[in-house]
């Protein structure tokens, strides 16, 4: 079967290259007669791939020297309890703005460790746009500062981050890392899940800034210390060493690419496909407003419940797939991570004007 374009929002596409290199090396990687699969995450062939990978990471997102580069496993999600451990030691406050189901989910399990004011919040909106922020409600003492950078459900991201000062901003970058060009030093921490624009499920990244380790609260499970897994290398227990390796050859993709300047240019000019076709179209909408548009997953529906039915399944039989919406919103949602080629939303967009001319 031909490979088709998948419009997950997670796991989703990886480039076709590493998958190429990624099989050619299945057997035998690098002449060690064996799979990465398969190799002693203490092997000196592996500490290659996992430093590689680290020090690439460094480099293509231009990772400032004060922070850490950490692989964790758990998903984000296990991240949404490792940031409060991590960082409530101080007055045990935070603040959060609740932009979409991943900030919300955060914002709850934060609940269970300290005191967690929600300082913002779209939801009255629907998550259509990220809320208007007022510092007189910022908690001057608190000990983080809590967003989810992109919502990958909704299809909105932040177009400005929050001033913060001393507070550290910490964000959930799950969807959008990678994506575009990110002032790294502009945040205390950063992490995601790798399976959206990284490697395949089972790796987490985290960006730490040195300084805010070693302040976790005296009952954090050791592996959930990011203290302990930069000391450890990120191999205080076994890591997944598979993800870290596409992990690696991805970056070495983004690198071929021209990094993350170019990734943008690429990624942008692809939500504008998308975008641009859906404004003018008379049968689709997007609810977000175009200020917060997310460039990773474009959010739309069609006329009536009916319509977005028939659209998914004719999508799909036609090689889009996964392009129903979340569903707790319902419609359709094109996830165009980076290894989304264009050609893929070229396509979908001919697609969609072909639909659209047949059902109006
Ligand atoms: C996918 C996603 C998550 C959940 O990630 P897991 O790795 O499945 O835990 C959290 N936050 C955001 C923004 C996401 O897109």
């Amino acid at each position: 079967m031909a490979r088709v374009y998948n419009f997950s929002a997670g796991p989703s596409m990886l480039p076709e290259s590493v998958l190429n290199r990624a099989a050619a090396e299945t057997l035998d990687y690098n002449g060690s007669g064996q799979s990465v699969m398969e190799m002693s995450h203490r092997s000196k062939v592996y500490e290659e791939i996992i430093f590689g990978a680290q020090s690439l990471f460094r480099e293509v997102m231009g990772i400032p020297a004060n922070y850490k580069v950490l692989f964790l496993q758990g998903g984000a999600s296990l991240q949404f309890a490792a940031v409060p451990l991590n960082l409530l030691s101080g007055s045990g406050k935070a603040d959060y703005v609740v932009t979409g189901q991943f900030a919300t989910k955060a914002y709850q399990e934060a609940q269970k460790y300290g005191e967690i004011k929600l300082v913002a919040s779209s939801k009255a909106q629907n998550f259509s746009v990220i809320p208007t922020l007022h510092p007189a409600d910022f908690t001057p003492d608190a000990d983080y500062f809590y967003i989810c950078h992109n919502n990958t459900i909704f299809g909105s991201k932040w177009a400005e981050l929050p001033e913060t000062g001393d507070v550290p901003l910490v964000a959930d970058i799950s969807s959008s890392f990678l994506s575009e060009p990110l002032d790294v030093s502009k945040f205390g921490v950063l992490f995601g899940g790798a399976q959206k624009n990284i490697a395949p499920a089972g790796l987490t990244v985290a960006i730490v800034r040195e300084d805010l380790l070693g302040k976790a609260r005296k009952d954090t499970p050791a592996v959930m210390d990011w203290k302990t897994t930069v000391e450890n290398d990120s191999m205080y227990n076994t890591p997944p060493c598979w993800s870290i390796y596409i992990c690696k050859l991805v970056l070495e993709w983004i690198q071929t690419l021209g990094g993350l300047d170019a990734l943008k240019l690429r990624n942008d000019y692809k939500a504008k496909l998308l975008y641009d076709y859906i404004d003018g179209s008379a049968l689709f909408t997007n609810p977000v407003s175009p200020e917060f548009r997310s460039i990773m997953n474009v959010t739309f529906v069609a006329a009536n419940e009916e319509l977005n039915n028939a659209f998914v399944k004719a999508a799909a039989a036609e090689g889009f797939v996964n392009i129903k919406g979340h569903r707790s919103v319902g419609g359709m949602r094109a996830s165009i991570y980076n290894a989304m080629p264009v050609e893929g939303v070229e396509a979908l967009v001919e697609f969609m004007r072909a639909f659209e001319a047949k059902n109006s």
